[in-house]
């Protein structure tokens, strides 16, 4: 098969690809060399159906990705296919009004997401090209797995201390691109309007006496704490926020929210819910919130102080609440530091 060096080439770079955006980027382009078709289109959708992201991979190399938090949907011939692949549990093929064909493949089912993958082709692919594909596919799912494996946190299944560092990154560069006006009067970079303009709040969680939780009950019941509180976390925030656990009784949230109020609200309302829970045996249990606003020139370790300060303000003054950085420092509750990167001060 004259393919086989270039695919094994291939092979051998996606399988050293430790980043999921990098992977699925790599692995439309590979699909792209092998069969040359006119599109490649890569769908995440929630578990309700709504199309979350998009890949998108044209016959003359163009890509694009574009994340939506709205109903946003492919054509109808398209998304027919996407519900037929997901009835059979399986390929679908079949045939466009414009004569070209279309395959429709589920990729992955994972706990909230699934993951899809449309070729439109001009001419019928063989049964070899379907098994390659098959195949490409079964390496993309195990690699996903695998990342997926190493991003989360044993115990409570939430991303954990290493994942924030990346993901924080990102965030910060996702605000910077947010405040950006278009470049073009229009330009929407692929971005929803809705979309634009969206703020990120970091919030610290702290579970309150979680020592006396230890040593009344022992670490079993404690590790149980956890992980229910992890799961109200999980049910309380929304699918695109993110939720971390730091390590020990701590978790940390970047909540996506249209303002100040927003998140004071999202924080609130888990704060209040954590407080109703009866947690077997143990009966009350409280949290801290300490958080702080996610500005573009943020720099990592100064946001994860500010909440911090926050949090430690929320225990000193009663625990069980919820306290943001920048209220504190409006009323002269805490006194800005000075962070100094070198040659640029940051507040
Ligand atoms: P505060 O209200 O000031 O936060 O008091 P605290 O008792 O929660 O704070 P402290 O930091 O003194 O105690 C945290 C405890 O969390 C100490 C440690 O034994 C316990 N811990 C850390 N990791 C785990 C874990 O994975 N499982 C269990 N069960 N306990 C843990
Ligand atoms: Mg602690
Ligand atoms: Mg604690």
């Amino acid at each position: 098969m004259s393919t086989t060096p270039q695919l094994l080439d291939r092979l051998a770079s996606l399988t050293s690809i430790r980043d999921i955006e990098l992977l699925e980027f790599s692995l439309l382009k590979t699909l792209h060399e092998l069969f040359r078709p006119e599109q490649l289109i890569l769908l995440k959708l929630d578990n309700v159906g709504k199309h979350r992201h998009t890949l998108r991979y044209g016959s003359d190399g163009h890509h694009e990705s574009s994340m939506t938090r709205a109903q946003r949907s492919e054509s109808p011939e398209v998304e027919s296919a996407l519900r037929m692949s997901q009835r059979l549990g399986g390929a679908y093929h079949s045939k466009l009004a414009n004569g070209n064909n279309i395959s429709a493949y589920p990729v992955l089912d994972m706990q909230s997401m699934n993951v899809c993958l449309v070729i439109e082709s001009r001419r019928p692919g063989s049964p070899q090209d379907a098994r390659l594909i098959q195949g490409m596919l079964q390496i993309y799912r195990n690699f996903c797995l695998l990342i997926d494996d190493a991003q989360r946190d044993q115990l409570t299944g939430l991303l954990n201390r290493k994942t924030f560092d990346e993901s924080i990154q990102r965030v910060i560069g996702l605000v910077g691109f947010h405040e950006l006006p278009p470049a073009v009067p229009g330009d929407r970079r692929s971005y929803p309007e809705k979309d634009l303009g969206a703020g990120h709040w970091l919030g610290i969680i702290d579970i309150d006496h979680f020592k006396r939780i230890n040593d009344s009950f022992g670490h079993i019941y404690g590790d149980e704490v956890l992980l229910l509180v992890a799961q109200m976390m999980r049910e309380s925030f929304r699918e695109n926020d993110l939720l971390f656990r730091f390590g020990g009784e701590e978790f940390v949230v970047i909540a996506e929210c249209p303002d100040m109020e927003g998140a004071r609200m999202a924080f609130e309302r888990f704060r209040q819910r954590i407080e109703k829970h009866h947690f077997p045996q143990i009966g009350r249990v409280t949290i801290s919130f300490g958080g702080v606003q996610v500005h573009k020139d943020a720099l990592v370790h100064s946001l994860l102080d500010q909440a911090d300060q926050a949090m430690y303000y929320a225990k000193a003054n009663g625990r069980n609440r919820v306290c943001f950085y920048e209220d504190l420092v409006a009323k002269g509750e805490i006194v800005p530091v000075q962070y100094n990167t070198g040659d640029v001060e940051f507040f």
